[in-house]
């Protein structure tokens, strides 16, 4: 096994850009300056092998996606990325140049298109495949977009298409044509968290979550969050081409976009007064938003235009 620290030196320091007047890789810890006006945000995602990704997963994937899912719970919360730490339990299967560098290029390649510097981190062996990444982000004081302040008459906005991370497993464990299922298979492996859009979410939106579990079970968690109800138009639900070829109107099809996980969209609340603005807004981003339902006062979940053998119970749902 690579020493420790020639591995932290010939794969990770390279990504630990800090300004000059503050501390990345190296020391204890890292030191960082903060924006003024500006409270932090911090969130932490593990994936596991085995349970998060394939044993088989290339590791440039698992290095996008392990930055990715962080990325996207910032998104959530209106927060701009700007940094993150790494902590890494390697097994020995991993720890030769190829692997490393195949890793270290996937978190790279994300990191630097949001010009997000690596900071630290920790780096043990194991039997396991486990990457912890931590980042960090800042809102303008007061701004931070939680789950428990959507109100009755808001409209409900999805980005993005929904149910292609399920899908893309499917077409990935039965090997189907990885052609035609080319933009799920992209979802699944190196999703692009919607770090646009969150940023414009502190001025315009009530409420926000990262569809990661699945719409309904994160609507879900918004709406008892803020003690409201949801109504989903079901004829609305933003579906990617091959998405729509496997939508047959019986609950199998619909709940991979339904309560497929990940996605790692967002799922946001406007009211009403300020969807032109925001619609504006992103209009330059090229990320396409929907409206999929809006906030309603019953505290319980209605899935509207639904296909008639379609329920929520039939997808699962019995808590309503
Ligand atoms: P300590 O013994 O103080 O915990 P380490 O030997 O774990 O220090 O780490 C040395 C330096 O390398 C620290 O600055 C730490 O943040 C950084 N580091 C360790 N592992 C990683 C990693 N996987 N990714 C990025 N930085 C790392
Ligand atoms: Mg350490």
């Amino acid at each position: 096994m690579a020493h420790e620290f020639d591995l932290i030196r010939d794969y990770f320091q390279p990504l630990s850009r800090v300004a000059m007047d503050e501390v990345g890789i190296g020391d204890d810890g890292a030191v960082l300056n903060c924006p003024p006006q500006s409270q932090l945000v911090v969130v932490t995602d593990t994936l596991v092998e085995g349970v998060h990704f394939p044993m088989e997963a290339l590791p440039g994937d698992i290095g996008w996606k392990a930055l990715a899912v962080n990325l996207s719970d910032l998104a959530a919360m209106g927060a701009t990325p700007a940094f993150f730490s790494l902590a890494l339990s390697l097994p020995e299967r991993c720890n030769h140049a190829a692997w490393l560098n195949a890793f270290a290029a996937g978190l790279a390649t994300l990191a630097e298109g949001y010009q997000l510097p690596l900071i630290g981190g920790d780096t043990t062996r194991s039997d396991r495949l486990t990457v912890t990444v931590t980042a960090q982000g800042w809102v303008r004081e007061g701004r931070a977009v939680l789950r428990q302040t959507a109100r009755p008459g808001d409209k409900l906005y999805v980005t993005g298409t929904l149910g292609d991370g399920a899908l893309g497993l499917q077409a990935w464990q039965n090997q189907w044509d990885s052609e035609a299922y080319a933009v799920s298979l992209a979802k699944l492996n190196r999703p692009e968290p919607r770090v646009e859009v969150g940023a414009l979410l502190g001025t315009y939106a009530s409420s926000a979550i990262d569809v990661s579990d699945g719409l309904l079970a994160d609507v879900t968690h918004l709406i008892e969050a803020s003690g409201v109800g949801a109504a989903l138009d079901m004829t609305a639900i933003p579906l990617s081409a091959a998405m729509q070829q496997q939508i047959d109107d019986t609950p199998q099809a619909w709940s991979m976009p339904l309560s497929g996980g990940d996605d790692y969209e967002l799922c946001f609340t406007l009211p009403p007064e300020r969807i032109a603005a925001f619609e504006q807004a992103c209009r330059p981003l090229a990320i396409p938003i929907r409206p999929i339902g809006c906030i309603t006062a019953g505290q319980t979940l209605v899935l509207n235009n639904r296909p008639e053998n379609l329920t929520l119970h039939s997808l699962g749902y019995q808590h309503f």
